[in-house]
């Protein structure tokens, strides 16, 4: 049994890096940057106005300024600014010769020959000067970013229509257990619906990555390794759910070291998901997950998804929130960490959702996030100030 940041690290540690592949800039939110992205231009690329106004000497502010022309966005200023003069600029439009300041329309009247007055005490310049947020050449995105609706917009602006990103693991499901039925059917007696698979198979996709389903295989050697045999050789990870502890027919360690898998490690000091299983194989990963649904969905948020992420050359930073413990929170006083699902309170408090422990997945149904208690301690008094990883 090794501790959690152990394992983590151990998982990212083998993780080799995937290949690049071209996307499209709108199919692209989500995936993992393959290249450097530098800019063609200067942005802004030219001196522009960041009001609708007048453009204007601040020197003249203090009289009457006859208007030369109408600039609008997208249009070139015919005249040069002189001595009491101005222009009427749109947003966006480009600063006229002579002029070194916007004055706001909400800050002018007319006087009765049209000239105008400036009714305001002071102004900003009001003007986004050329190459102010970004230079010609300037690396604007670095590979290896996560693509978020923002980062679309500087592609864009800087003219990346096509462009380089990590491939996304193809990613194998296998759910084990003799008594799993999948979701259309009603449950024979002593039997459960297969949920896990389908919950990985969401996980999955929400990380990025490409998700095949192999089905149940019953707990026989052979079901189980004809399943895994195919699905190592069509995906770059396995992720098999059940069979992984100490019962009569829990098979998979077996099964996985039979395919040549070479483990590395086999149980994680961490409640729920202790008989967690991960190996390497020949050209591919596989995991070994427990069946119960809150351990199998807690290994993969905080082990399964960042090597995901690994595997596309990014560093997946876990969101965290301080909290205050709105509640008690006592548990048995355990040899491994014991991570709780918790709702945040008003107040940044947080607080213990009613959990049965690993098999209660509709504990899961208000978590908005695991908090950790440590090896040996009983639990958290309220008031104690806590980390809660987020979801
Ligand atoms: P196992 O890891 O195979 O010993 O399974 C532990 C518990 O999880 C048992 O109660 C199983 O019935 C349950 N379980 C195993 N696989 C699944 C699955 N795919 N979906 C829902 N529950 C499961
Ligand atoms: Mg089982």
């Amino acid at each position: 049994m090794i501790p959690f940041e152990k394992a983590l690290r151990t998982a990212l540690d083998s993780a080799q890096l995937l290949d690049t592949e071209p996307v499209a800039l709108q199919d692209s939110l989500g995936r993992i940057l393959g290249e450097d992205i530098s800019s063609d231009i200067d942005m802004p690329p030219f001196d522009k106005s960041a009001m609708d106004g007048y453009a204007c000497r601040r020197k003249d502010l203090e009289t009457p300024l006859e208007v030369l022309e109408t600039i609008a966005a997208g249009q070139k200023p015919a005249r040069t600014l002189g001595k009491n003069q101005c222009s009427k600029i749109m947003t966006g439009a480009p600063v006229p010769q002579g002029a070194d300041c916007v004055i706001m329309v909400e800050h002018t009247r007319l006087d009765a020959s049209g000239r105008v007055l400036f009714t305001a005490e002071e102004t900003n310049t009001n003007i986004c000067y050329q190459g102010e947020d970004v230079r010609r050449d300037q690396v604007v995105l670095k590979r290896f970013l996560r693509i978020q609706p923002q980062h679309i917009a500087i592609l864009a602006t800087v003219g990346k229509a096509r462009f380089l990103v990590s491939r996304r693991p193809r990613v194998g499901i296998i759910a084990t257990g003799d008594e799993l039925v999948e979701p259309t059917q009603t449950p024979p007696p002593f039997s459960i619906r297969n949920s896990n698979s389908y919950q990985l198979y969401g996980q999955v996709l929400a990380a990025g990555s490409l998700p095949t389903y192999y089905g149940i295989a019953k707990d026989s050697a052979e079901e189980i390794d004809g399943r895994l045999r195919r699905a190592l050789q069509e995906n770059d990870v396995v992720l098999l759910s059940g069979g992984v502890s100490m019962g009569d027919f829990d098979l998979t360690p077996a099964i996985m070291a039979r395919n040549g898998i070479d483990m590395k490690f086999d149980a994680i000091a961490i409640k729920p998901g202790k008989p967690t299983h991960f190996g390497l194989a020949e050209r591919s990963y596989c995991f070994g997950l427990p069946g119960n649904p809150v351990s199998s969905f807690l290994q993969f948020e905080i082990l399964v998804k960042p090597f995901l992420y690994k595997l596309m050359g990014h560093d997946l930073r876990a969101l965290r929130s301080q909290a205050v413990m709105a509640e008690d929170l006592a548990i048995k006083p355990c040899d491994r960490e014991t991570w709780i699902p918790v709702r945040m309170t008003p107040g940044h408090g947080t607080a213990p959702l009613n959990y049965h422990g690993s098999a209660h997945i509709h504990a899961l149904d208000h978590a908005e996030g695991f908090i950790v208690v440590p090896v040996g301690s009983p639990g958290f008094a309220r008031g104690t100030p806590v980390d809660v990883r987020c979801l």
